[in-house]
């Protein structure tokens, strides 16, 4: 069994290296139709969370669209207003599991987009349509990504809730059966935010996605521009040995999903050394991932400065618009972040960005 799980992360590994190679053909395509391609859309079902995490970067202050749930027919009128279909869509929130019309989204996005669908959910719940929403997203071979940020007190403090990491636990452990019995092709990743208060836990969270047969991602906690949550500077991440230590140990761990380039790149952020890679002002990836927020807007990056409503709206219309001028001086003066679904992307395209000193 554990030979059978190994044997199939390396063939995923795989297919996940062939990915980006698949995909040139398919952007080049719509990239030489109208100049605009969106190789994600990222869809915020809602505003609404079970977790109230102090480093969310989801819900800003002002987040667009708050206290709503984006509706099924909503979605796909949204989606015949961009250029082309997206190449993947992610679901993600606030806590997507508690939209009452998730699993229709699921079913249906994940037949239009040739690149399949992601699931991000903290995997907190307990409610029968939890239950539906994830079981949904095992059946059509979503790519599920778990938050999971450490155990007892400390994952508390971290995700703003009561009984973390034993109600995600189980759900996990519950989660890695039911992948199991539905015989669900589903890459499940467990993601953590590296943070000073969870360094000497992270060890323990490899050994739990390792013995489950999930992947594992890390990312450093992140300090954006546009984030007014926070001012707690315990919440950081600081440049240490046992960081270090912690980096090495994820890079020799055997279902790790993410480029090393990325993961060395987090000792550079902690020192203030990591060069800005910043998508949307990449000429090939600047509508690369586009947010959809609860009511229809379209965000990029920071979810409170909408471009329009795609519900209104051509994707095309809003490019020429003064509101997707004025987002891009204010992305231009940010300092940068290290979040993998920005970064990595850049790092796809770049393979002349090294490993930043080390
Ligand atoms: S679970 Fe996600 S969306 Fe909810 S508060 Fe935490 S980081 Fe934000
Ligand atoms: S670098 Fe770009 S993607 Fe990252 S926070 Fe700044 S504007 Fe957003």
């Amino acid at each position: 069994m554990i030979i059978k799980t190994w044997r199939s992360l390396i063939i995923e590994d795989k297919m996940r290296s062939l990915r980006p190679i698949m995909a040139v053909p398919y952007a080049l395509k719509h990239f030489a139709k109208d100049g605009v391609w969106v190789g994600n859309l990222n869809v915020n079902v809602t505003n609404l969370c079970t977790q109230h995490c102090p480093h969310c970067n989801a819900l800003p202050e002002g987040a667009v669209g708050q206290g709503r749930f984006l509706s099924f027919n909503e979605l796909r009128d949204a989606v015949r207003n961009l250029p082309s279909m997206p190449m993947s869509m992610s679901f993600s929130g606030g806590e997507p599991t508690l939209a009452p019309e998730l699993p229709d989204m699921l079913e249906w996005a994940s037949s239009v987009c040739p690149f399949g669908i992601n699931l991000n959910t903290n995997l907190y719940g307990e409610s029968e349509r939890f239950r539906r929403s994830v079981e949904t997203a095992l059946k059509v071979n979503a790519r599920i990504d778990v938050s999971f940020d450490g155990f007892g007190e400390v994952a508390d403090r971290l995700r703003g809730a009561y009984d973390v990491a034993k109600r995600v636990e189980e759900n996990l452990k519950w989660l890695a059966k039911r992948r199991q019995e539905l015989g669900s092709r589903s890459v499940v990743t467990v993601h953590t935010v590296l943070n000073d208060l969870n360094l000497s836990q992270v060890p323990q969270i490899f050994l739990l996605s390792l013995t489950l047969g999930f992947k594992q991602t890390v990312a450093p906690v992140n300090r954006f521009f546009y984030h007014t949550g926070c001012d707690d500077s315990s919440f950081s991440l600081t440049f240490s040995s046992q960081l270090t230590a912690v980096l090495k140990m994820a890079e020799g761990l055997p279902n790790i999903g993410q480029s090393r380039r990325f993961l060395w790149g987090i000792l550079a952020y902690t020192r203030g050394q990591a060069p800005k890679l910043c998508p949307y002002l990449h000429p090939l990836l600047k509508t690369y991932k586009v947010f959809l927020g609860p009511g229809g807007e379209v965000t990029l990056c920071d979810r409170t400065e909408s471009l329009g409503n795609l519900l209104e709206e051509p994707f095309l219309e809003m490019l020429k618009g003064e509101a997707y001028k004025k987002v891009i001086e204010r992305f231009q003066k940010c300092e940068g972040c290290w979040l993998i679904c920005f970064v990595e992307p850049v790092l796809a395209v770049s393979p002349w960005v090294g490993r930043f000193g080390l």
